[in-house]
């Protein structure tokens, strides 16, 4: 990789940063229902405090559509922030014009404020120049933190970078070094383990890792359209039929792939039907597959235990129902058991790490849903890794 520019880079004394962060954080009632996003933008904003930089942050939350809407309002956000950060965040109700100015003009060394969702302006998604040079002109620095949304080209993200010397924030920072040095020089064995619902979703990914690790564990949805390539009957399960030939194209790379061995399966998902366990070879006409059984969980709990390095990404089975969430829930805790260097990404499989409170048990999880895994193809397609 070259070398990253980050906060640490910039002396900081007189200046503005614009911070983009990621605060597109879940909301009930007006209120924040999960500071999760907040906190992990913590370290940046107060290396930024303790440098004596005038901090003015950046983010969208929701999806208003270019329009301001209550509901969307980042007002609580400033709140929830003050509140973690111990500090006064100033709130400015517009991202751009004279509430903008203001709030920044306010600000004396070390002091933070919040601007009004920048999707309160259509000009944001279509990454308006003028409208990035408007922000721009707030500050003397972009700073990236917002790894979840990096990837996109708007005009707070990629339009920023055209008008401001752009550096990463100490969350991107881990990000990038967490999941480039997993990728670069990974201890092996180095063991995948790829689920969720869809091969479709996560084919370039599927492709790019299989001639990276030494064995990719495949379950959830996706774990369907390889065993039908292999000749299993997967009853009414979710399968991708038109990518049987794709899977067993993979299935020919060198025996790399395990596949479950059991699995739950039920006749529906609404809790009328009971939830039964068998062999991939015994699943019937009207059953679909809801998780893998605990053969398949003792086989990938074993590959995990043993492993150098596992990047998982994508749950087992339908962990959302607690009764199709164990396969899901003890790959969680093989990593968290795992000496290996165990990496999780993806928006349900992250959620799944938490709800189980094994975050911390782990060497890095993601903050970025889509991003984490567009990040791992593009690490792992240039040349520079
Ligand atoms: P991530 O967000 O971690 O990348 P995905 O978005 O690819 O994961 O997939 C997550 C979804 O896959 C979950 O909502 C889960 O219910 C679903 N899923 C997992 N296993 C199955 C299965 N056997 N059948 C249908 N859906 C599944
Ligand atoms: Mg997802």
């Amino acid at each position: 990789m070259g070398r990253l520019c980050t906060v640490r880079d910039v002396d900081w004394s007189g200046k503005t940063a614009l911070v983009r962060v990621d605060f597109n954080v879940p909301m009930q009632d007006g209120r924040v229902a999960d500071d999760t996003r907040i906190r992990a933008a913590l370290p940046t904003l107060q290396f930024l405090r303790e440098k004596g930089a005038k901090i003015v942050l950046l983010s969208h939350l929701g999806r208003p559509d270019g329009k301001p809407a209550e509901r969307y309002s980042l007002k609580p956000v400033a709140a929830r922030t003050a509140e973690l950060l111990g500090a006064e965040v100033r709130f400015a109700t517009d991202c751009v014009g004279p509430p903008a100015e203001d709030a920044v003009s306010a600000l004396g060394p070390g002091e933070v404020a919040l601007l009004e969702n920048v999707r309160f302006h259509a000009e944001e998604e279509a990454n308006d120049s003028g409208f990035a040079g408007q922000l721009a002109g707030l500050a003397d620095v972009f700073v990236n933190d917002a790894f979840g949304t990096a990837h996109r080209a708007h005009a707070s993200t990629e339009g920023l970078a055209q008008y401001l010397p752009a550096v990463a924030g100490l969350l991107m920072e881990k990000e990038i070094v967490s999941l480039g040095s997993a990728l670069e020089d990974p201890k092996h064995p180095f063991i995948g383990v790829v689920g969720g619902a869809k091969v479709s979703s996560k084919l370039a990914v599927l492709e790019n890792l299989i001639d990276r690790v030494d064995r990719l564990l495949i379950g959830g949805g996706m774990a369907n359209t390889f065993l039908s390539a292999q000749g299993f009957q997967v009853g009414k399960s979710l399968l991708e039929a038109d990518l049987v030939e794709t899977a067993s194209e993979l299935l020919q790379s060198g025996g790399k792939i395990v596949l479950p061995v059991d699995v739950v399966v039920t006749r529906d998902l609404t809790g009328n039907a009971m939830p039964r366990t068998c062999a991939v070879e015994e699943v019937g006409a009207d059953e679909m597959i809801v998780d893998i059984g605990p053969r398949t969980m003792d086989a990938f709990k074993a590959e995990i235990a043993t492993a150098g390095t596992v990047l998982w990404n994508g749950p087992m089975g339908i962990f959302e129902d607690p009764r199709f969430a164990a396969g899901t829930l003890s790959v969680a805790r093989a990593m968290a058991e795992s000496k290996a260097t165990t990496v999780v990404g993806g928006g349900e499989s992250v959620q799944a790490v938490e709800q189980a409170g094994l975050a911390d048990k782990l060497t890095h999880v993601s903050t970025g849903g889509g991003a984490s895994l567009e990040f791992i193809v593009a690490a792992l397609k240039s040349d520079c890794m």
